[in-house]
């Protein structure tokens, strides 16, 4: 039943470690907490080696070992290319500090990773039709992602979503609700709804292989330091997909034998208006209570509550890490200076970790000689920018030297 090398052996309640069957679908633990998937690592190091990768499509797939998908005709594909690590060489001050840029991935933001593997999963296991709250990135990449296989998609977003992700997710196929409500509300709709739509809930860690798919960011990374990871990542943190993702990718490595023991600091980084992990990580608890009246413009992170919570704060903690809040105008200051001076045009999200980076040099928490990874994930453009350009009249006096 399968024609791809795969190495997966079951899956595993995050909280408790009760073992649940591969192959099946699932949404959380019977015990109510996200699932993670586990695979033979001493058989996937058997069959990929490092010279091996280096003959394979610079793509996510590369990585087929290391990820659930049984049979290839299940695999859902838009392009997910492997994103480039861009130096701030100017406002870096000599210090290395590398921008992962997301947004290069199908439909500009990272959320194609996670999605491209719950997507081409719930093929594998015969969904028909999925639903989702979102706060933008993730319904416009369900939508493509469930579009492209022939999968049904409702998807809510909380009606401030910045429009550009409203427009994106209904133009990729999905039927989209705007609600007069956050995140966790949209999700509560999603959950009422399940049971007589006949919706495969696809939400933030309810589903086993979004993290799988995000977790190629630390793969990649690893691939592109050349298996020498950076001494800190700044991550955006809404849900902890990726955070999570990465530091079971660095395990994974590990036991692998494809790196030792080092771990970059891991850094959750988010909005002052919105920070429920910073608080968390402050008051030394592995849970995480929901934030009231969560605000930002970093759409991405406004996250009241994470199911996922305590695998985010345990892994911040093992790896030697902090949670960091920046406000609203740094990161809209932060994401002025990154493209005015390099060029690159950070989504807020983004720029809240460049803030983050400053505040953490400035109080000493990050050396300046430690090499630093922050993550854009999703292309600056698809955000509200300010108003721009200076009227000219083409039929009048223009003084040239002074444009
Ligand atoms: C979803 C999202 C985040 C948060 O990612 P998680 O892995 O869910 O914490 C950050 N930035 C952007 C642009 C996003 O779309």
């Amino acid at each position: 039943m399968s024609d791809l090398p795969t190495f997966v052996t079951h899956l595993e309640c995050g909280w408790t470690g009760e073992r649940v069957a591969a192959d099946r679908l699932h949404n959380l633990s019977p015990q109510g907490h996200p699932l993670l998937v586990r695979y033979d690592l001493a058989g996937a190091a058997k069959a990929l080696t490092k010279d091996g990768l280096k003959s394979r499509a610079p793509e996510l797939w590369r990585y087929r070992e290391l990820l659930p998908v049984r049979r290839a005709a299940n695999i859902v594909n838009l392009g997910e290319v492997m994103t480039p690590l861009i130096p701030l060489a100017k406002l870096a001050g000599g210090a290395e500090v590398l921008v992962k840029d997301e947004g290069r991935l199908p439909t500009a933001s990272f959320k194609a990773r996670g999605l491209a593997l719950a997507v081409s999963m719930a093929k594998e296991l015969g969904v028909t039709k999925m639903a989702m709250p979102t706060n933008g990135n993730a319904g416009a990449a369900l939508a493509a992602y469930a579009s492209r296989a022939g999968i049904e998609t409702v998807v809510f977003c909380p009606d401030d979503t910045p429009q550009v992700n409203m427009a994106e997710i209904a133009a990729q196929g999905a039927r989209l609700y705007k609600v007069n409500g956050l995140i966790n509300d949209c999700g509560k709709l999603v959950g009422a709804g399940k049971e007589a739509a006949g919706w495969f809930d696809v939400s933030t860690l309810k589903e086993p292989y979004r993290i799988e798919g995000k977790k190629t960011m630390g793969l990649e990374l690893a691939e592109q330091l050349d298996w020498q990871l950076p001494d800190a990542i700044f991550y955006p943190t809404g849900g902890g997909t990726g955070l999570i993702g990465m530091w079971k990718a660095f395990a994974e490595l590990e036991a692998m034998g494809w790196i030792g023991k080092k771990r970059p600091k891991m850094i959750a980084v988010q909005a002052s208006g919105c920070a429920p992990i910073v608080r968390a990580f402050k008051q030394g608890t592995r849970r995480a209570a929901l934030w009231e009246n969560a605000h930002t413009v970093a759409a991405g992170i406004r996250v009241p509550a994470a199911i996922g919570d305590f695998l985010i704060l345990d892994a911040v903690r093992e790896s030697g890490g902090f949670a960091i809040a920046v406000d609203d105008g740094a990161i809209l200051a932060a994401r002025d200076e990154v493209g005015r001076a390099e060029g690159l045009l950070l989504c807020p999200e983004g720029a809240a970790t460049w803030a983050a980076y400053k505040l953490a040099l400035g109080d000493g928490r990050i050396a300046k000689s430690d090499r630093c990874v922050l993550f854009n994930c999703a292309d600056g453009r698809k955000y509200p920018l300010p108003d721009a350009g200076t009227a000219l009249d083409r039929h009048g006096p223009i003084n040239y030297a002074a444009l």
